[in-house]
């Protein structure tokens, strides 16, 4: 049986931030044995050389790239406590699939702002975000009879829980109101 007051053996299976930081911790007290599968250890947190299209190499740092201090308390005292230097940075993302069909930007915009494109949208979607509502803006090309229509969407996500999102959506053309559409979407386990 586990008594916190006494020494154990533990053993921690995989060295990513998750189990390097509970190893740490746990090895103060008790007698840990980390168990990794690979030949390097960081799981997600790793640098990698990519080639790039003019030859050239460079690194390319992978997951666990930025943090914030409201959102990583842990995290943020392991690294005072260790001393870890860390530095202000941004972060953004951007996807570009078959030569700009499909594309998303979350960069060189204001915070909380995004933009992107699909094929069924005309021009680029704005998007902006604050708090646990997000909102994009754009007009769809509706298919329609034979042909299609453009239409203006409204389009607002509320994140009500971890696994419940409520969206509705606001459809408008010329300024009138054609169609409101609520959708809940939920993550199973
Ligand atoms: C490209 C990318 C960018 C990201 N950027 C950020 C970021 O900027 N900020 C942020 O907060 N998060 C970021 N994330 C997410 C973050 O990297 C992960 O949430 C985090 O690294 C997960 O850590 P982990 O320890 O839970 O899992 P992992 O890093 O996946 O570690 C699991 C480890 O367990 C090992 N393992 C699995 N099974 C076994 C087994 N049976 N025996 C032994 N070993 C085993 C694996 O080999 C691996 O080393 C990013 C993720 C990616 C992919």
């Amino acid at each position: 049986m586990f008594q916190a007051n006494q020494k154990h053996k533990v053993a921690v299976i995989g060295s990513g931030i998750s189990g390097i930081s509970s190893a740490w911790f746990l090895s103060q007290k008790h007698d840990v044995t980390l168990f990794e599968k690979e030949s390097t250890l960081g799981g997600h947190t790793n640098t990698r050389d990519v080639q790039l299209v003019n030859g050239e190499k460079t690194a390319v740092d992978t997951g666990f790239i930025v943090y914030n201090e409201p959102n990583y308390p842990l995290l943020t005292a392991m690294f005072d406590h260790l001393k870890v230097a860390t530095y202000p940075t941004n972060m953004s993302f951007a996807v570009s699939v078959d030569q700009g069909r499909l594309e998303y930007a979350g960069s060189n915009l204001a915070e909380n702002s995004y933009k992107g494109t699909a094929g069924d949208v005309v021009g680029p979607a704005y998007g902006k975000s604050a708090g646990a509502a997000f909102n994009w803006q754009y007009t769809l090309d509706l298919p329609y009879k034979n042909s299609s229509i453009h239409v203006k969407f409204d389009d607002w996500m509320f994140l009500q829980t971890d696994k419940v999102m409520l969206n509705k959506a606001k459809v408008t053309k010329w300024g009138f109101t054609v169609g409101e559409v609520t959708l809940f979407f939920t993550k199973d386990d």
